[in-house]
């Protein structure tokens, strides 16, 4: 059998933002299918989560989705996909997306969004891990992100460079030719660690 990829995407649970962003992650859903990729997300059926797994499944992806119990019913746990699991806590939700990928794409989204990210940012920042982490800038949404990321550097609050922690691309297109070509990463640090 094919070795797959599986790439976790972090985005928006909203629905009130411009349709070009649910275009956004309905494509990348529909693209990673038609590459093999299999995908991890939040689980939800609503905002950009949705389009995302909706777009993977009319190519017949394979869409895991990892939900905490108590989102269920807020998130509208998208149970059609092609596994669905329920944990206990947020901190148990991404752990298990962090166990299950190969790679980390950021797309547009809000606090929730920019928690994921950072999380798995500053466990690469600390050495926990090397799986590559994409931040998807179509439109330059990232750019303000960019900023204060670049002004932490400035002041010193920043030692690494951030593209030794995260690739900025421009759209699903170069995200995916990436993740492709990407080496499988080594394992991570002792799940104790994390
Ligand atoms: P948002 O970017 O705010 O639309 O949220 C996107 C997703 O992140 C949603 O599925 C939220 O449940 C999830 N989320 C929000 N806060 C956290 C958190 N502290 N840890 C893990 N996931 C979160």
């Amino acid at each position: 059998m094919a070795d797959h990829k599986t790439l976790c995407v972090y985005c928006a649970a909203s629905d009130r933002v411009d349709e070009g962003y649910r275009v956004l992650a309905h494509t990348l859903g529909s693209e990673a299918a038609r590459r093999g990729i299999r995908l991890v997300f939040g689980a939800g059926n609503i905002g950009l989560m949705g389009a995302l797994a909706k777009g993977a499944l009319a190519q017949n992806g394979h869409v895991t989705g990892i939900i905490p119990e108590h989102l269920e019913r807020r998130e509208l746990g998208h149970k059609g996909i092609s596994e669905y699991i329920v944990v206990d806590s947020m901190h148990s939700r991404k752990r298990a997306m962090f166990d299950r990928s190969d790679a980390f794409a950021i797309l547009p989204g809000g606090l929730g969004t920019l928690d994921e990210a950072f999380e798995v940012i500053t466990w690469r920042q600390l050495g926990l891990h090397e799986k590559p982490i994409f931040l998807v800038n179509g439109n330059g949404f990232w750019d303000p992100l960019l900023a204060l990321v670049r002004h932490l550097r400035t002041e010193g609050f920043l030692h690494q460079q951030p593209e030794s922690l995260f690739k900025v691309v421009n759209g699903v297109e170069e995200l995916l030719e990436d993740v492709s070509r990407a080496p499988r990463p080594a394992a991570s640090a002792p799940s104790d660690r994390l």
